[in-house]
């Protein structure tokens, strides 16, 4: 059994303008596709094989003193990530509504503060990384990880992310990283996905 390259969840044209055809077509088709064909040529034979992606992601985060470890956990958390990512976004965005909203409220002190900080902090991180909103101990929060990083192998629980690697955005938007984190947040973000995922964490948790 060897990882698989998830379909896109939506048309190559779906995402334009914020995201052009040409960008999920490089984004997905090569830069994604490339992260689960190297992490299946560095999972062959190993005792990752047969694990789930979220399992070998955990499972060689801590082992990446050993370069080939590093490369695998690399590359598998690069695959999850942009699963993840590629459902993080639907053609022409969401509000955050209902329950969901009254839990950013809460925790966020407001629907608009809490889109402000997300912006934010995609905006700020340095370099290639990721922009997440996560469940921590029972509390949203926004967090950033560097490079291949992921909140899975901090205990976070992943509701919804942003990639601000520059392949995310060059073709579209050049340098200008706050044009594309804008347009993600007003025209892309599926806040309906954030809110069934923290519904599914809060029943995984209420029944351990
Ligand atoms: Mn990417």
């Amino acid at each position: 059994m060897s990882l698989q390259l998830p379909e896109l969840p939506y048309a190559y044209d779906a995402l334009a303008p914020a995201i052009s055809s040409d960008t999920l077509h490089l984004h997905h088709g090569k830069h994604h596709k490339a992260y689960v064909e190297k992490a299946n040529l560095l999972l062959a034979g190993t005792e990752f094989a047969t694990l789930s992606l979220e399992d070998i992601v955990v499972r060689t985060a801590t082992k990446r003193s050993s370069k080939t470890m590093a490369a695998l956990f690399n590359n598998a958390a690069q695959a999850f990530n942009h699963g993840f990512y590629w459902r993080s976004m639907k053609p022409g965005g969401s509000t955050p509504s209902g329950q969901f909203a009254s839990r950013i409220d809460k925790d966020f002190r407001g629907v608009d503060r809490f889109l402000t900080q997300f912006t934010e902090a995609a905006t700020q991180v340095f370099g290639s990384g990721w922009t997440w909103l996560v469940l921590d101990r029972g509390k949203l929060r926004i967090t950033s990880t560097a490079n291949a990083d992921t909140p899975l192998t901090r205990g976070h629980v992943p509701l919804l992310t942003c990639d601000v690697w520059e392949h995310a955005y060059y073709l579209d938007h050049q340098n200008r990283r706050p044009e594309y984190v804008q347009a993600f947040v007003n025209s892309l973000a599926n806040w309906d996905f954030a809110a069934a995922n923290l519904e599914r964490a809060e029943l995984k948790l209420a029944a351990e």
